[in-house]
Parts: structure tokens; sequence; C-alpha cells
């Protein structure tokens, strides 16, 4: 199977603190890490591959540091890796992502699967995938939580949907675009072989005449979606009270001020 696997590299949200401006840290920020969701199609993505042979490529727009988010992917098991950067990509909205990740898909070659994750814990539009499905005119499936099975010969699909109130099994022809969730299975560590071979892999940087985009279909010139300001919600007030007493006393005293205030 030829399967092609979206990541993003983001902020580590473990940095926010209120004090720190949000576009700010998107932007510039400290350390950058592979977008949580995207290890789990790297996973789906990499255990397709172990089922049914074939290569998985592993994809990110980003500037220039995002190769380690590619490095991550090779790392854990991934057979290649491309990098889209170029000045005249950012400030693009999804749109304008989605219309330069699949001027790169086509440049890769033929597919059978675009995994995505859910969402990026940045931008976190959830639109990526879907119009990285529209623009490749092929379907797209979200929130998989399972593969059923996946025929690579017969170019069908299987898969379960994740719902707020229960779960869909659905069947997709191929070539097709999926987006998972977490529950799809437990994204493995980098081996240590699978490091070695990352630090060596020479990844190949796409810019926009590498892709045949001009600068007026991506970035800002080619966006309809603008982000003037990012903030972080206001910090919570309150407060905290010790309660004293022995712990049976403490616990008696907890227990009645939750019953007066109606929580137990
Ligand atoms: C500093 C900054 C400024 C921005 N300004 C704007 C703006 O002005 N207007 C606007 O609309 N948006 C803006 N964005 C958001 C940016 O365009 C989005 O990050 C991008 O459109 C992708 O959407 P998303 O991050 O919400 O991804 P989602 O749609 O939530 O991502 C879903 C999945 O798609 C894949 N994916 C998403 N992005 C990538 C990628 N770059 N490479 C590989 N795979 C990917 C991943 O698998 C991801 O899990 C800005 C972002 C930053 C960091």
């Amino acid at each position: 199977m030829n399967i092609i696997t979206l990541i993003k590299q983001v902020p580590d949200t473990a940095q926010l603190s209120s004090t720190v401006d949000g576009l700010k840290l998107m932007n510039e920020g400290g350390a950058r890490i592979v977008n949580p969701w995207d290890e789990y199609c790297l996973e789906a993505g990499i255990q397709l591959k172990e089922a049914h042979g074939g290569k998985v490529t592993v994809l990110s727009l980003g500037k220039p540091d995002a190769v380690e988010a590619l490095k991550r992917g090779i790392a854990m098991g991934a057979d290649e890796a491309v990098l889209i950067s170029d000045p005249a990509l950012e400030g693009s909205d999804s749109l304008a992502t989605a219309r330069a990740l699949v001027a790169a898909i086509k440049k890769i070659g033929p597919f059978d699967l675009i995994l995505a994750g859910r969402s990026a814990i940045d931008g976190n539009m959830t639109a990526t995938a879907v119009q990285v499905a529209a623009l490749l005119d092929v379907p797209q499936l979200s929130y998989i939580a399972a593969l059923k099975a996946v025929d690579p010969v017969a170019q069908t699909i299987t898969a379960v949907r994740l719902m707020e109130n229960g779960r869909e099994t659905i069947s997709s022809k191929l070539p097709a675009v999926i987006s998972v969730v977490k529950e799809i299975n437990e994204p493995r560590y980098p081996s240590f072989m699978g490091i070695r071979k990352a630090a060596k892999a020479a990844i190949p940087t796409w810019g926009l005449a590498d892709l045949g985009l001009s600068a007026d279909q991506v970035g800002q010139a080619g966006s309809n979606v603008s982000w003037p300001q990012v903030s972080l919600p206001p910090t919570r007030e309150g407060g905290a009270e010790i309660i004293s007493g022995s712990p049976a006393e403490a616990a008696k005293t907890l227990a009645d001020r939750l019953a007066a205030e109606k929580v137990i």
C-alpha cells in the first residue's frame, strides 16, 4: 500500500501560560512537538504497512525546523519524508494549506490512503483533511477509531467512526483520506535503529516552484480566513481553603460543605 501520513509540528502547549501572547507563541514560541493526534495516524500507517506491505511517506508543511517532526516519523517507522516549506506559505488558512499538501501528494505519486490526525492542537480547525480529500476528489472518513478491514487489492476499507453517542461502521472505496482519533491505537516509541535511520535521512524540502504553485494560491494572498488575534482564556478567579482537624473531622466537614452546596 502507498500511504501518506500528514503530520504537523505544533507548539508544545505545556509551554502555555497566561503571560504568553497566543499568536506569538504559535508563530515563534519555544519547544515544538509533533501534533499529538498525528502520532496516532502515523502509527496507523505503519501498522497498515506491516500488515499489507508498501511504503509510508510522512508529509509536513511548516517552517524548516518541522524537519524534526518528520525525523520522528522516520524514527517511528515511516520510510520517506517530505517537507513543504517556503516563506510564501506563511499566513495560509486551512484551504491554502490543503492546496499545498495536495500539490505535494500529487508529486509524491499514486496513493491508497492519506492519513491525518483529528485536528492540530494549535489551529484546531479540523478542516485540513476534509479539504485535502475535496481537492483530490476522493472520499474522506472522519473520527476513525478502528480499522476493521483494509483490502488493497479490492481497494476497499471498512472503519469504525467514534460518535458522541456511539460508534458507526462505514465502508468506502480507496483511495481515501481518513482522519483518526486517539482510540485507534497506542503510538509506538521510536526504536534505536529508527532514530539512527532518521539521523541519516535526507529529507527533501519542496517550495512553491517544486509544487507548481504560484504565490497568489497560498499564504495570505491565497487565503480567505484571517486570524487577527489569538488570546488565552482569562485566568480563573478562585481560592482554596484548607480544612483543619483530624482526617475524620476534615472528611466530615468537607462532606457537610459539599452537601450544603448541593455538590453531593
Ligand atoms: C502563526 C500562525 C498564524 C496563522 N494565521 C492564520 C490565518 O491568518 N488564517 C487561518 O485561517 N489560519 C491561520 N493559521 C492556522 C493555520 O493556517 C492552520 O494551522 C492550518 O490552516 C491547518 O489547520 P489546522 O492547524 O487547524 O489543522 P487541522 O485542520 O485541525 O488539522 C487536521 C490534520 O490535518 C493535518 N495537517 C494540518 N496542518 C498540517 C500541516 N501544516 N502539515 C501537515 N499536515 C497538516 C494533520 O494531520 C492534522 O492532524 C495560523 C497558524 C499559525 C501557527
